[in-house]
């Protein structure tokens, strides 16, 4: 039938059959087409409702749950969605162990889907009683009727992209794709794709994306599992302190390492000039594809693996503030600066208003300084240290009106002026600058948030 007029069943008969979109701009400088096989198109917005659902079935075949049972897995969120779908189906109950490095909302969203989550530390060793991977194992041997999925280990996970995942893109791309690039973590989906692909042409390249703070490069470039290579990282969803069972080492070509900024910038250039609203290991993806692009060349057919959504990281690389505070934005403008700092209110004055409501407002909000207006324009600003020059002079000042001793206005900057410039305009006697944005609104940006965006930057 019509795939677009089938009726289902239920929600599991929806996992795969995602498209392979064509990217038009941000892989524009390579010198062949790059498809992305957009697996957030799942009903768990990631890839992993394929593994989940087929490591749960090759469980059940085996007989290591039964009705009733529960479903025990340490995951980031995408397995344990997928994993979470396949037991309200099929009528299990989850409890997943993740690390606190992940975001609130991917720990929200296995709760709103039935699961119990408990939050381990993310900076102890895999051995620690108190990791997500010890927890986990240790509520397996504690719950009766319990399977623990070790999605890690368990190669059924692998087994899940050689059935399904691989032969989607052989046939969406007629057997042409020459090249595959994946994020890789526990290794299902780059080993399962490459050990189809290997079987149907040996000379398609298989190239993981792996990240700074994860040995898994090195060992594919030495064999040594390096825990000199480990340290904590902010990319989410890819990368190991330790090596999966699910990997085989022949079907896969090439390692490229990719830095947490670059993966998410690229990934909000996804989502902003491909209208492809994607997570973070799908920006890394093509970040590495642009660091390899010397080794491709016109008649190749590049297909990336998109994992997962973007609605899981609205609070992080899609937040210009989160953004910023890792040095992960490049602030080269008035505008950029006050794009980051998110919404602030303004505190301004009337010229009607008293010396001491100034006061009172300055003490409020923690503030140096506040503009004069008089309507809707600036005519000048009160400042703490003008005010104190004035209370040496004159004690009574605290009942004079602003428009009686206001100082000049702040200095009003374009939004499209270089920071390099706009520094310039902050000096000793003046803590401020105005700028007035596209819909006429006022923002004040203080010599704090000035010196914030050099040391960041
Ligand atoms: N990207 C994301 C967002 C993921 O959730 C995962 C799985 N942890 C990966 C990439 C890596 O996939 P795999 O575990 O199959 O290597």
């Amino acid at each position: 039938m019509n795939a677009a007029k089938r009726v289902y069943d239920n929600v599991l008969q929806t996992i795969g059959n995602t498209p392979l979109i064509k990217l038009n701009r941000v892989t524009a400088d390579l010198p062949c087409p790059v498809y992305a096989k957009v697996d957030f198109y799942n009903p768990g917005n990631s890839i992993k409702d394929r593994m989940a659902l087929k490591m749960l079935e090759v469980a059940e075949k085996e007989g290591k749950i039964k009705p009733g049972g529960t479903i025990i897995e340490g995951t980031s969120g995408n397995t344990g969605m997928g994993l979470a779908l396949a037991a309200i189906i099929k009528g299990y109950k989850c409890i997943f162990a993740t690390t606190d490095k992940q975001s609130k909302e991917k720990v929200d969203i296995l709760k709103a889907v039935g699961a119990e989550v408990i939050v381990c530390p993310t900076n102890v060793e895999p051995e620690d009683p108190r990791s997500y991977y010890s927890v986990s194992k240790r509520l397996a041997t504690e719950i009766p009727n319990s399977w623990y999925v070790n999605q890690y280990d368990n190669l059924a996970n692998r087994l899940a992209h050689y059935e399904s995942t691989a032969p989607e893109i052989w046939e969406q791309t007629e057997g042409k794709v020459t090249h595959i690039v994946v994020a890789s973590g526990t290794g299902g989906t780059i080993t399962g794709i490459g050990m189809f692909m290997k079987e149907k042409n040996p000379d398609i390249k298989m190239w993981a994306i792996d990240t700074y703070g994860s040995l898994l490069k090195k060992w594919f470039d030495t064999g040594e599992l390096d825990m000199n290579e480990v340290h904590p990282y902010i990319s989410e969803g890819f990368g190991e302190d330790f090596l999966p069972q699910n990997y085989i080492k022949e079907v896969i070509d090439h390692f490229e390492k990719v830095t947490d900024k670059d993966g998410a910038v690229m990934a909000r250039r996804i989502a902003k000039e491909e209208g492809l609203f994607v997570g973070y290991s799908a920006g890394s993806v093509i970040a590495g594809l642009k660091q390899m692009k010397q080794h491709l060349k016109p008649t190749d057919l590049v297909v990336v693996v998109f994992h997962d959504h973007g609605s899981r990281y609205v609070g992080k690389i899609y937040n210009d503030e989160w953004m910023l505070d890792r040095g992960f934005l490049e602030v080269s403008t008035v505008r950029d600066l006050i794009g980051g700092l998110g919404r602030r209110r303004l505190v301004t004055i009337d010229e009607d208003a008293k010396v001491s409501d100034a006061l009172e407002l300055m003490k409020k909000y923690d503030i140096e300084q506040i503009p004069v207006l008089k309507g809707t324009d600036v005519t000048g600003a009160i400042t703490q240290a003008g005010l104190f020059k004035r209370m040496i002079e004159n004690t009574d000042v605290k009942d004079f009106s602003i428009g009686d001793v206001k100082e000049v206005a702040l200095p009003l900057v374009e939004m499209d002026m270089p920071l390099e410039r706009l520094k310039h305009y902050i000096s000793k006697d003046n803590g401020a600058v105005l700028a007035k944005d596209d819909s006429g609104q006022y923002h004040i940006l203080t010599k704090y948030d000035v010196l914030n965006a050099f040391s960041k930057g």
